[in-house]
């Protein structure tokens, strides 16, 4: 970068926030550049989040079934033996070409990308350390913060990426563990525990809360997830606070405590995967040069049209509110940039799909039958299994369902809850009735391919309003 150059739009953060506005910023011709420390674009999501897990757990999953579920297909296999060096070997290439894929669309879109770390010298001017050294001034007219999360840490138990891991060490493991503890049964704690008790180690869960996969997955869901992961060989504690840890000795021990208080043990492991959360990161960036603030949970305040109170500098992504997911973050470049070309832009916060990628994948959109139960929401329940399903008989893999909520009175859909094997690519057909304000009815009326899994989507919501045909 020139330093007398100005920028129309000065983005920090190459993440999937910070590289999607910088190109829909390029598109509309603006004069934009790029800061990003990591020394790849695509942030956490294409580098250490989204896509290396989405390979393991892709190619774990594979190794799993050869091992577990060839026989009655008609298969035979010979010795199958892991080999995990080739397997990182493999996520690392889907990493390196989507991340050099991003690259070629800065240069394509006139984006200009520059290699190091922005913190604020003022209110138009980011400073720049570089990568290769040295340092630079770039001035934006407007500027977008896009600096994500980082992951929580538990206080006491210091990350080595060894043996105390977060989900960046679990991703690049060198051996398979004999014994993992997970603090946390989030998204990130499921995902890693499948892809590491898939290849063989022994993984014990511990949760907090009375149900995995978070407060936004359906309690129905996470009981039948539950059920089919400990049948994989995962254990759980639930209702169990991990409340001390020690990696002194030779492994870590973990102190855990019933969550409402009393009973005490220890569980005591090889390695301990830390997933109690993530939280926003603005860490040197100089906000306390221009004055800006951050809440008590370290995310940037921002207006609905994501300007800070200096409405020349926005905020998108994990470092604000709302779910810290790909996205949602995708989204807000989006309308980010729209607002600033052309004075509109749109989220629609209630209709963003969550996925968790396990075996079966769990997939939802729109609100669970807690929340409606709490909000006093008067709804009615639809659902279908997929051992009802003709593909799934197919295809010998039957376990799930997809389950509809719907408004009693009007039959508006309210959410979509789904277990299933294509759970995640099924769930879009969820969200975009959701976004078109669709009753389960419009849903069950349209036509769905034969013989698909996408038939008991159409079967659960044909059950919402009347009855199902094959159930
Ligand atoms: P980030 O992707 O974190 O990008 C921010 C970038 O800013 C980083 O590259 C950082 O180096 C850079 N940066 C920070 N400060 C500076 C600075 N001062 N100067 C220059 N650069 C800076 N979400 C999904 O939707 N689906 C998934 O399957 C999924 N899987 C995940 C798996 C894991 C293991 C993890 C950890 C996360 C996963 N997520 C997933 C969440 C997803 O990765 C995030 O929501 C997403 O990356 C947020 O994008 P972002 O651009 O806001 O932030
Ligand atoms: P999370 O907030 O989803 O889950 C953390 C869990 O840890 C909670 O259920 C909480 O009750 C539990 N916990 C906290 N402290 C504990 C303690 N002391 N003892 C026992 N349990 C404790 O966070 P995460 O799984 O770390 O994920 C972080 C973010 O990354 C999420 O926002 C998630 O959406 C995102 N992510 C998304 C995907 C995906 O979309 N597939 C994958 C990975 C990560």
């Amino acid at each position: 970068a020139t330093e007398s150059e100005e920028k129309d739009l000065v983005i920090i953060g190459g993440g999937v926030a910070g590289y999607v506005a910088a190109i829909k910023a390029g598109q509309e011709g603006l004069k934009v550049a790029c800061i990003e420390k990591r020394g790849a674009l695509g942030g956490t999501c294409l580098n250490v989040g989204c896509i290396p897990s989405k390979s393991l757990l892709n190619n774990s999953h594979l190794y799993h079934q050869i091992l577990h579920d060839t026989k009655n297909r008609g298969i035979d296999v010979g010795e199958v033996k892991l080999n995990l060096a080739q397997m990182m070997k493999a996520k690392d290439t889907s990493v390196s070409g989507l991340t050099k894929g991003v690259e070629f669309l800065f240069k394509k879109n006139n984006v200009e990308y520059i290699k190091g770390t922005g913190a604020f010298a003022d209110e138009h001017t980011i400073k720049v350390n570089l990568v290769d050294g040295g340092e630079t001034h770039v001035r934006g007219k407007n500027i977008f913060i896009a600096t994500g999360s980082e992951s929580t840490p538990f206080p006491g138990l210091e990350v080595d990426e060894k043996k105390v891991i977060t989900s960046t060490g679990a991703l690049a493991l060198k051996e398979v563990p004999k014994k993992m503890a997970v603090i946390g049964g989030g998204i990130i704690g499921l995902e890693m525990a499948s892809v590491w008790s898939r290849l063989g180690a022994e993984v014990t869960v511990v949760e907090f809360l009375g149900q995995i996969g978070g407060p936004g997955m359906d309690a129905e869901v996470a009981k039948q997830a539950q059920k089919l992961l400990t049948k994989q060989g995962l254990k759980f504690k639930l209702n169990t606070k991990v409340t001390a840890g020690d990696a002194g000795g030779e492994g870590v021990k973990l102190s855990l405590e019933a969550a409402k208080g009393g009973k005490e043990e220890t569980l005591d492991s090889d390695i301990v995967l830390v997933a109690i959360g993530r939280r926003a990161y603005t860490s040197g960036l100089g906000l306390e040069a221009i004055g800006l603030e951050t809440d008590d949970r370290g995310r940037l305040v921002i207006d609905q049209e994501y300007r800070t109170k200096l409405p020349h500098i926005r905020v998108i992504g994990d470092c604000t509110f709302g779910p810290m997911l790909a996205h949602k973050a995708e989204e807000e470049a989006y309308a980010a940039v729209e607002f600033l070309t052309k004075n509109y832009g749109h989220v629609n916060y209630n209709a963003i799909p969550s996925v968790m990628y396990t075996h079966p994948e769990v997939a939802w959109v729109g609100q669970n039958e807690q929340e409606l139960k709490k909000e006093g929401i008067n709804y009615k329940v639809g659902s279908f299994p997929f051992s009802a399903n003709s593909r799934a008989k197919t295809n010998l893999d039957t376990d799930g369902m997809v389950k509809f909520l719907a408004d009693a009175e009007t039959d508006r859909i309210l959410g979509v809850h789904i277990i299933g094997a294509n759970a995640g690519e099924m769930i879009a057909e969820g969200t975009l009735a959701l976004e078109y304000g669709a009753s389960t009815e419009d849903v069950a009326r349209t036509c769905h391919a034969h013989p698909t899994l996408a038939e008991a989507f159409k079967e659960a919501a044909m059950s919402t309003y009347s009855k199902a045909i094959h159930y």
